[in-house]
C-alpha cells in the first residue's frame, strides 16, 4: 500500500493508487513510499474470494438451480447468506487491523528516514 509522507505538513498519509505524489493539505510534492500488506491483508483476500466463490454457489444454486452448485446441497439458502455476510464482516476486520499495521509501520519508515532527512532546525 502506497503512503505519502508530507516534510512540510509532517503528516503521513496513505494514499489511492490513483491519487497523485501530492500532499491533500499544502499540494506540495510528498514522498510516496510503498508498505507491503501484512499477513492480515493476505488473510482478508482470502476470505474475500471465499466469499465470493460462496455468492456465485448460492446463485447458481438456489435462483439458477444448475446441477454442478448441488455440491452445497445439504445447506440451507438462509445458513449460506449467514456465512457470507460473517466472511464479509470478518474481511472488513482484517482490513482494518491491516491498515493499521501498515500505518504503524509506514511510521517507523519516515522516522528512519525513508521519506529523506527531517527538517532540521
Ligand atoms: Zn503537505
Amino acid at each position: 500500500m502506497k503512503f505519502c509522507y508530507c516534510r512540510e505538513c509532517k503528516i503521513l498519509r496513505p494514499k489511492n493508487w490513483y491519487s497523485g505524489k501530492s500532499c491533500d493539505i499544502c499540494e506540495k510534492d510528498c514522498t510516496i513510499f510503498n508498505v507491503p500488506r501484512t499477513m492480515f491483508g493476505r488473510a482478508m483476500y482470502v476470505l474475500d474470494g471465499l466469499a465470493v466463490a460462496l455468492i456465485v454457489l448460492y446463485f447458481a444454486r438456489f435462483q439458477m438451480g444448475w446441477d454442478w452448485a448441488s455440491v452445497i446441497s445439504g445447506v440451507e439458502s438462509s445458513t449460506l447468506v449467514i456465512v457470507i455476510f460473517a466472511l464479509i464482516f470478518a474481511s472488513f476486520v482484517l482490513a482494518f487491523i491491516d491498515i493499521g499495521k501498515m500505518t504503524e509501520k509506514a511510521n517507523r519508515m519516515v522516522g528512519s528516514g525513508v521519506a529523506g532527512k527531517p527538517p532540521s532546525r
